[in-house]
């Protein structure tokens, strides 16, 4: 009889009688050590992961919201993470055995020598440990929300056949050698094996984790049966950049047709220029500063959210987000949707060459770099969604198509439509011709759903809301401060943002409107457009009136725009632009800075350097001249205005980036965020 060289180094109760003295290994041996330590490492490191995760929010309170809260939630995350481990196993053992196999045959080695026993411990080892490693990564970055596709099937199912598969061949392999040491283990993989079809079988499994978190108790107010809803946030979207908006040259049929269909919004106003921030503010009404939500950061419990006032009035809610920044763990987002697809891998686009190289080669070295997933695999995902609901039941769905982010460029036919279109003398023209490539595709993305909304006969009756988060700045000059991409200035480049809203029911209004509105509107509009109570917290205005052509009662008031930025230490007071910036190893502050705009006036500040500076948006609509000096009365005023939104107590020493996990920090440094290499200053006083 022969054994595999692995047993000795296997745990306690894996070994099997005594090898014949110079016995040479054979494969059908091998295959039943495999399966006999491989699997139960699978297993094992399928719990160790369960058990690490909620270890978790030890470190990072973050991890507490995607985390299951319920039993049967647990019970679900234990069968996806043994099923993951028992996949990774066999894969794993395989290429384990393999190799051991041909160090036998090549070295003509004894089974029984020490330091091949050494060199099989050491593998299995290893291989444990990247079973925990990838299994760990595989159920938080592959599963979520894929149920459904190929793939996701491929893993439960794939998972528990694997443990039904092995533990035939652990028996056989035992009834042939004719010992029963092992008699537990097929029990238990028969048991495993069960138990996770059992709960892939659940309703619910495979979805988002974070179902559980919700926010505070509302009552639903009594009406007529409502309309569906969808909010669609082109990321990153400058206002400019459609064809309803005036842009030259762009093609943009999906947003024109629905600008033609409803209103388009002239002065719609972002609350905060980068993306968890900015959408914080959109779901739940209130100031970026109350939400407390960045890039990475996010927001506080205990606010109520449109998807969860939607839902307790019977809205089944489904989001399908595309960015590191709008994954639940990293913002909070989730809260209130029955659905919250945030998966960054696409099982459809999972052997494209980047994704594919990410996946094994980023992953395996610890950088999870994946930072996004296209329009297409938003579009897919929200299709599908739309295919497979089973209730009668309204809803809201949030599609986030993150495609205009950087790294710009699309995949053809966009790839290269624009070349030579932005040579008009305007900096960073190449930057611009592949922006503008990646508005077309999302466009391009976002008529694929609305079609289906229309095949499906949903269109008509459904409100429709297309806004951006923020705009994009290619090398703008304000006040002597070059502008690229977003997140650092308040100012309209970023600010001002593109808002169509195509009410249910409605068609070929074609309306504009020019009053100034905020993003945090969008909810009170919603809610007051399908007759349901907007909670007090809210403080958007609803925008009815203006849908239907009415005076606007709220024309009149303030805008505010709201970040947290870095500046060095040392900028003393009325610092410009440049004196702020930190340089490399320069102490730095992360301070509040404050915008508010008027129908004619924009005042932005940082009272803790202080920075002011005033611009008149009718003589000066793109913020060049700063005339805080010449204005103090005004400048006073709107100061006053704008600095009891300011918390002195939160502006010190408190660098965002040393709470977030290397990996995210990675990830938000590759989308130009806290200090990444897109944020550095490009261009710099080359253009006016
Ligand atoms: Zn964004």
């Amino acid at each position: 009889m022969t054994a595999a060289p692995t047993r000795d180094a296997s745990t306690a109760g894996a070994h099997a009688s005594e090898p014949q003295p110079g016995a040479c290994v054979r494969p059908p041996s091998l295959v039943g050590h495999v399966m006999r330590i491989s699997l139960p490492v699978g297993v094992l490191a399928g719990l160790a992961e369960v058990a690490w995760s909620y270890l978790l929010p030890i470190f990072s309170d973050a991890w507490r919201a995607v985390l299951p809260t319920t039993a049967a939630g647990l019970l679900q995350f234990i069968a996806a993470a043994v099923a993951t481990d028992a996949l990774l196993a066999l894969v794993g053992g395989c290429v384990l055995a393999g190799l051991m196999w041909l160090l036998v045959k090549v070295t003509r080695a004894k089974a029984e020598s020490s330091w091949l026993r050494t060199t099989a411990g050491t593998l299995l080892l290893g291989s444990a440990a990247c079973y925990l490693y990838l299994g760990w990564i595989m159920l938080f970055v592959l599963l979520p929300g894929e149920r459904g596709t190929v793939g996701y099937q491929l893993v439960v199912w794939g998972g528990a056949a694997v443990l039904v598969v092995a533990s035939l061949l652990v028996v056989v392999l035992l009834n042939r050698a004719g010992r029963r040491r092992w008699r537990g283990a097929p029990l238990a993989t028969w048991c495993g094996a069960a138990a996770v079809l059992v709960l892939a079988a659940m309703p619910g499994f495979g979805r988002q984790r974070a179902l559980a978190v919700g926010g505070p108790a509302i009552a639903p107010t009594p009406g007529r049966p409502r309309s569906n809803v969808v909010l669609v946030t082109l990321d990153t979207l400058r206002v400019d950049y459609l064809g309803c908006y005036g842009h030259p040259w762009i093609r943009t049929p999906v947003c024109d047709a629905l600008a033609a269909d409803g209103v388009a919004f002239d002065q719609a106003i972002a609350q905060a220029p980068s993306t968890a921030p900015s959408h914080a503010s959109i779901f739940t009404s209130v100031y970026p500063f109350d939400h407390g939500t960045e890039n990475g950061k996010p927001m506080v419990r205990g606010l109520v959210t449109l998807a969860d006032v939607l839902r307790a009035n019977g809205y089944e809610t489904a989001a399908f987000t595309s960015s590191t920044t709008t994954r639940s763990i990293n913002s909070g987002l989730q809260q209130g949707f029955d659905t919250y697809d945030d998966s960054l891998v696409a099982w459809s686009s999972l052997f494209a060459r980047d994704e594919f190289q990410q996946l094994i080669f980023l992953y395996l070295i610890g950088i999870a770099h994946h930072s996004q997933v296209r329009g297409e695999v938003v579009s897919d995902r929200a299709i599908r969604w739309l295919d497979q609901r089973r209730t009668d039941r309204p809803f809201f769905a949030w599609l986030h198509y993150f495609d205009p982010h950087t790294p710009y460029g699309s995949p053809p036919p966009f790839r290269g439509t624009y070349a030579g279109k932005a040579a008009d003398g305007l900096p960073m023209a190449a930057d611009r011709e592949r922006y503008a490539e990646d508005v077309s595709y999302a466009d391009h993305q976002l008529g694929r759903f609305l079609g289906a909304l229309r095949q499906r006969g949903l269109y008509d009756d459904t409100l429709i809301l297309v806004a951006s988060d923020h705009g994009e700045a290619f090398g703008e000059m304000h006040d002597g401060v070059s502008e690229t991409r977003h997140g650092r200035y308040l100012y309209d480049t970023t600010q001002r943002v593109p808002l169509i809203v195509k009410p249910a029911g409605t068609r070929g209004m074609a309306r504009r409107a020019g009053e100034q509105v905020e993003l945090v509107d969008l909810a009170p509009t919603v809610l007051s457009l399908l007759r349901i109570d907007i909670p007090a917290q809210f403080v958007g205005k609803p925008l009815d009136e203006l849908l239907d052509g009415r005076p606007f009662s709220y024309a009149a008031r303030d805008a505010h725009a709201f970040n947290v930025i870095d500046v060095a230490a040392s900028a003393g007071a009325g610092a410009s632009g440049r004196a702020l910036e930190p340089k490399a190893g320069q102490p730095v502050m992360f301070v509040q800075q404050l915008a508010v705009r008027t129908p004619q006036w924009k005042y932005i500040t940082i009272p803790r350097v202080p920075r002011a500076e005033l611009y008149d948006l009718v003589s000066d609509p793109h913020e060049r001249r700063n005339q805080a000096r010449s204005q103090r009365e005004l400048t006073a005023d709107l100061h006053a205005r704008v600095t009891r939104f300011w918390d002195p107590a939160k502006d010190v020493n408190r660098d965002p980036r040393q709470r977030l996990a290397p990996s995210l920090l990675k990830q938000l440094q590759g989308l130009g965020y806290l200090g990444g290499e897109e944020n550095a200053p490009e261009n710099e006083g080359s253009q006016p």
